[in-house]
């Protein structure tokens, strides 16, 4: 019988919330705004504050002592009253050194610190104490979490994160680790332009072959990427962009305007610095819609037309088509290539911005979804398919062709086989076939024959300095793990003296959805003769095997043999040497058994007689 759990000092019954442990929700971690949404029945949600109209949480964070701390609108508002103790931008901190940011270190009114004793990693100072930038990101995080939990009223513990697709492993680590730190188990890490274009739907139909420029402009960055979406599986062909060219210089422009039109002094002023900022970011925002702003800032009637905004804003404009011109060409796709232009961001709002990516790209860009939402619900969707509520696409994480390594005689050994759901850990222990070997070539190949050099070769390396022991001796565990996103560590291991390496290989860089359709396709076809192929192969190096030990057998109990039985062995196994020229398997597994059949008596003659001796109290031959 459950137990209730009664609170003795009110009288209540106690009902614990329960865990949902199949609502999965997406988190858009932004350098500006961050947000949480989930799909209820299919459609994404992007979470409200309780007056149900504000989904963005600013990513700042003000700390008023190390136990008070307060995250979005409210933290904003400390940025001016109190800026050393209020944090912003944290995700242009997230996996960097000191070494990385020293440049721009200006630009934090925080104070960010070089230490070293954590791996060169950067920290930031806050009164008297320090935080990584994972902390401090999972107070964001932690804030999010609180948000939906009190909206669902239930407690929620896996999400799916967005990074930009230029995050390194050291960033996206460092992202899942602040939603550990939150409580949140991190299922995936999901790039923006791809969860930017689930939630527009592309990429969801498993027929799909799309080539879609994602253009994101926030409040601090702008990133350009191009997608190659094939049957679910999406790539990133390139990316480029300007981590510092945002919404926010577009404000700083008109800051500059008003200041040199006005002569403000905005020195050791910071409430005039403030009204400044909040008055251009307003005029910036409403000069879409009109063709005149004004407003007052101390006593003066600040102003801004529609061509006053262009003239300050077009360089910044142009920097982001340079950047699109040259993220096309690392991409080596066409302009008129491209299937779908999404916009994401909430600086894409921007009337300008619209036409000039229009003009540019020549087609019109996709803005019917909230350009600041979008990221969030695309990593709902993800979360959703997940979850498994959207059966269907479950492409998006599986393999799709088979990863395994070169065996003797150049037979591929599947380790993970293709249509396994990632991420999966595999393993398999080998063996060396030669006396003393010290080195192991671990060649890697993706593909369903059965011989290697039917499949795609991944990479190869060489396991060195295995201490030299007789041939079937040595244990190497050979490791794979593919990981969410597709990236495949494989390690060799000599287990008895713990040599060991490891590498990492992309299986699906350079190969497209036709290529590995054709190689299916092929091992359909080839399924017989591959099989046969196999089976002979496996049969010669059993065999090679059984000619080792005997002529070592023969060696080391001459003593115990006859001259004939000496002789029948070798007629025996000169007869198996010469099946395993040939081509028929049946052959050799026949002179296979007939040498094993001759041989067992006086296997199991020595073993006695090496037993007896060891009783004796000498030494056994060693085997
Ligand atoms: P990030 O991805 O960097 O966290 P967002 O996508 O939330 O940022 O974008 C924030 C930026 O969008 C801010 O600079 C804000 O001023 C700008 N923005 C929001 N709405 C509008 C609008 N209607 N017109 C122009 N800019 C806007
Ligand atoms: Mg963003």
């Amino acid at each position: 019988m459950a137990k209730i759990p009664i609170d003795l000092s009110k009288g209540e019954v106690k009902i614990a919330k329960a865990v949902h442990d199949n609502i999965i929700v997406g988190i858009d971690l932004g350098t500006t705004n961050s947000l949480v949404a989930y799909v209820q029945d299919g459609k994404p949600i992007v979470v409200t504050d309780h007056t149900g109209k504000n989904a963005l949480v600013p990513s700042i964070i003000h700390f008023n002592s190390p136990m008070d701390v307060i995250v979005g609108t409210e933290a904003a508002e400390k940025l001016l009253s109190d800026p050393q103790n209020t944090i912003f931008s944290v995700k242009r901190l997230m996996g960097k050194s000191y070494q990385d940011l020293e440049q721009h270190k200006d630009l934090f009114a925080y104070q960010i610190i070089d230490n070293d004793t954590d791996n060169g990693l950067v920290k930031v100072r806050i009164q008297d104490n320090f935080y990584t930038p994972i902390e401090l990101s999972a107070k964001i995080l932690a804030q999010l979490k609180r948000r939906i939990e009190k909206t669902l009223d239930t407690i929620i513990t896996k999400a799916v994160i967005t990074v930009p697709a230029y995050f390194n492993d050291a960033q996206r680590q460092a992202t899942r680790d602040a939603g550990k730190l939150a409580g949140l188990d991190v299922l995936r890490i999901v790039n923006e332009p791809t969860a930017a274009s689930l939630a527009y739907g592309i990429g969801l139909d498993s027929d799909t072959i799309q080539t879609v420029a994602v253009y994101d402009l926030g409040g601090g960055t702008f990133d350009i990427s191009i997608l190659k979406i094939e049957h679910g599986i999406f790539e990133v062909l390139a990316t480029n962009g300007d981590t510092f060219l945002g919404g926010d210089d577009f404000d700083r422009a008109i800051q500059q305007h008003w200041i040199a039109q006005h002569n403000f002094d905005t020195s050791n002023n910071p409430v005039l610095q403030q009204t400044l900022r909040l008055e251009a970011e307003k005029a910036k925002k409403a000069i879409s819609k009109q063709d005149h702003y004004t407003t007052l800032i101390k006593g003066q009637m600040c102003s801004l037309s529609a061509n006053e905004f262009q003239q300050l804003v077009q360089p910044l404009i142009d920097r982001t088509l340079v950047a699109c011109r040259n993220a096309l060409k690392d991409a080596k796709v066409e302009k008129s290539a491209i299937d779908e232009i999404i916009m994401v961001g909430g600086s894409t709002r921007m009337q300008l911005v619209q036409d000039a990516v229009q003009n540019f790209f020549e087609k019109a860009p996709n803005n019917n979804l909230n350009p600041d939402e979008v990221v969030a619900m695309g990593a709902a969707v993800q979360a959703d398919i997940l979850a498994g509520n959207n059966q269907d696409i479950l492409l998006l994480d599986i393999t799709p062709l088979s990863l395994g390594i070169e065996t003797v005689g150049g037979l591929m050994d599947t380790i993970i086989a293709r249509n396994t759901k990632v991420p999966i850990k595999a393993g398999r222990q080998y063996t060396t076939s030669i006396d003393g070997q010290s080195n192991l070539k671990v060649a890697v190949y993706q593909g369903e024959r059965d011989l290697i050099n039917d499949n795609r070769k991944l990479g190869e390396f060489v396991l060195r300095g295995i201490p030299p022991m007789p041939a079937g001796i040595p244990k190497i565990e050979i490791h794979f793990l593919l990981n969410a996103d597709g990236i495949l560590k494989v390690r060799a291991k000599e287990l008895r003296s713990g040599v060991e390496q490891t590498v990492e290989m992309k299986p699906t860089y350079g190969i497209s959805e036709t290529e590995m359709g054709k190689m299916l396709l092929d091992s359909i076809k080839n399924a017989k003769e591959d099989m046969a192929v196999r089976a002979l192969i496996e049969a010669q190096t059993e065999a090679n095997n059984v000619l080792l030990s005997t002529g070592k057998f023969v060696v080391q109990n001459q003593a115990i043999l006859s001259a004939e039985e000496i002789d029948q062995t070798k007629t025996l196994a000169k007869a198996l040497e010469k099946a395993t020229k040939g081509s028929d398997k049946d052959a050799i597994h026949k002179a296979m058994e007939d040498l094993n059949e001759y041989t067992t008596p006086m296997a199991h003659r020595a073993m006695d007689h090496n037993i007896t001796n060891a009783m004796k109290g000498k030494k056994m031959n060693e085997q």
